[in-house]
């Protein structure tokens, strides 16, 4: 199982890209791509993201997820990431 793009329907707005923590997804000719199937943790965060439903995972051989390609190309990104978008939500206070 691992993320795809429907080029037909990818605008190329970026959202995906960012919302990847672990940057498996790149801009490639004014679409998304998927730069290493390494890369994908199968999360979903960009599936999320997308307005266009242009992504989806699809069942097909892949490499699986490999920190040790995520730390030897960016893990300073990953962390940056981490902390820029994934913030914890606190919890709301109760009205007792
Ligand atoms: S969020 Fe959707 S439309 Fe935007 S670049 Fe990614 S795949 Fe394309």
């Amino acid at each position: 199982m691992i993320i795809a793009i429907d080029e037909e329907l990818c605008t190329g707005c970026g959202r995906c890209i960012n919302s990847c923590p672990t940057s498996a997804l790149e801009m490639k000719d004014e679409k998304a791509h998927l730069r290493d199937e390494r890369l994908c943790d199968g999360f979903g965060s960009c599936i999320a993201v997308c307005p266009f439903n242009a992504l989806y995972i699809e069942e097909r051989e892949a490499e699986p997820f490999d920190w040790s390609v995520l730390s030897e190309i960016d893990f300073e990104k990953f962390i940056d990431k981490l902390t820029l978008h994934y913030k914890p939500v606190p919890l709301k206070e109760s009205k007792e």
